[in-house]
C-alpha cells in the first residue's frame, strides 16, 4: 500500500486527507493519506523516512524548513524558498510548491489580469507573488510592517508598508494575511481598503470556508470575489499529480477531490 501524509502544526483541521483519499478511492489506487503533526521542525524529514512515505504535503509552519531539508527542489519552489509537496523518488525526496500554481488556477475564471496588489508578506504571499510575476502580471506588495519586505524587494517587486503606501488602481486585490480568520479585522486600514477595492474588479482571499470582513466588503462594493477553497483544491490536484508522476488526468483528479468538499 502507498502511504502519504500531511505534515504541519496543527494538522487536525486539514482536509487534505479527505481530498487525497477520495481521489485514490475513485481511481482505485491502493493507498492511504494520513495526518502527522510535526512539533520539532528538524524531525520533518526523519519522520518522512521513518513513516516510509511515498509523498507528503507540508503546511504551516514548516514549508520553509521542508524546503531546506529536501534533496532536490524542482520548479518555482526554488524562487519561493518554500515547498508544500514532497515526493519520494528512488532514494531522494524531491520538493515542489503547488500553492503557487494552485492559486493561479483558482483565479483563471477572472480572465486575463494585468495588475494585482497582494496584502501581506508571509509565506503565502511569496508563492502568489512569484507565480504572478512568472505569468507577467504587474504585482505590488502592501504589508502592515516593512520587516518582511526584503524578500520581495530582492525579487524586484514594488513593496510598501501601510505608512508609505499611495493608492493606485489594481484589477485584483489579494488578501494573504490572517486578518479576519479569527477576528473581525481588515488586512489594512479600512479607508485604504475601501479606496483600493472601489477601483478594483476582483478580490481573492486565501482564507477559506468563511466570509472574511475583507471579502464581505469587496462583495458589498460589487467586486467579483473568491475565497481560498479553489486554491486549496488546485494545490491538492497538482500535488496528487506529482505523487503519481502524471499518471492520471488532472480533470479526473479534480472531479474526485471536488466531491470531497461536499461532505
Ligand atoms: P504568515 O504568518 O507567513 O504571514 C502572515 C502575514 O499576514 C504577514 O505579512 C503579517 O504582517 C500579516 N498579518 C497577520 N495578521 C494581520 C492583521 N491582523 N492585519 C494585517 N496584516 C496581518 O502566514 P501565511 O502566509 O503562512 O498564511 C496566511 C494565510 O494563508 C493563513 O490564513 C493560511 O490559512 C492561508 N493559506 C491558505 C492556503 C489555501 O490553499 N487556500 C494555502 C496556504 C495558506 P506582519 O509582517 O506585519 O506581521
Amino acid at each position: 500500500m502507498l502511504l502519504f501524509s500531511i505534515f504541519g502544526e496543527p494538522v487536525t483541521h486539514s482536509i487534505s486527507p479527505r481530498l487525497h483519499n477520495n481521489a485514490m478511492h475513485d481511481l482505485k489506487i491502493n493507498g492511504c493519506y494520513v495526518r502527522q503533526a510535526i512539533h520539532e521542525p528538524s524531525l520533518l524529514m526523519p519522520t518522512f523516512h521513518a513513516m516510509h512515505l511515498n509523498g507528503a504535503n507540508v503546511t504551516v509552519p514548516h514549508k520553509e524548513v521542508a524546503f531546506a531539508q529536501c534533496d532536490e527542489i524542482i520548479g518555482i519552489a526554488q524562487k519561493i524558498g518554500a515547498v508544500n509537496t514532497l515526493v519520494k523518488e528512488k532514494n531522494k525526496v524531491i520538493g515542489y510548491n503547488t500553492d503557487a500554481e494552485g492559486f493561479y488556477k483558482a483565479i483563471a475564471s477572472f480572465g486575463k489580469i494585468q495588475s494585482a496588489l497582494i496584502l501581506g508578506a508571509g509565506g503565502t504571499a511569496k508563492a502568489i507573488a512569484m507565480i504572478l510575476q512568472h505569468y507577467g502580471i504587474t504585482t505590488h506588495i502592501l504589508n502592515r510592517s516593512s520587516s518582511r519586505l526584503a524578500f520581495f524587494n530582492e525579487k524586484g517587486f514594488t513593496c510598501k508598508s501601510w505608512e508609505d503606501f499611495e493608492v493606485q488602481p489594481y484589477e485584483l486585490i489579494i488578501n494573504t494575511t490572517s486578518a479576519g480568520l479569527k477576528d473581525t479585522e481588515f488586512p489594512c486600514p479600512e479607508p485604504l481598503l475601501e479606496a483600493l477595492l472601489s477601483q478594483a474588479s476582483y478580490a481573492f482571499d486565501v482564507i477559506y470556508n468563511q466570509q472574511t470582513p475583507f471579502l464581505a466588503k469587496a462583495s458589498h462594493l460589487g467586486l467579483t470575489c473568491k475565497d481560498g477553497k479553489e486554491m486549496l483544491l488546485h494545490q491538492a490536484v497538482l500535488a496528487f499529480d506529482h505523487f503519481f508522476h502524471q499518471q492520471y488526468q488532472q480533470n479526473i483528479i479534480e472531479i474526485s477531490m471536488r466531491k470531497a468538499f461536499e461532505y
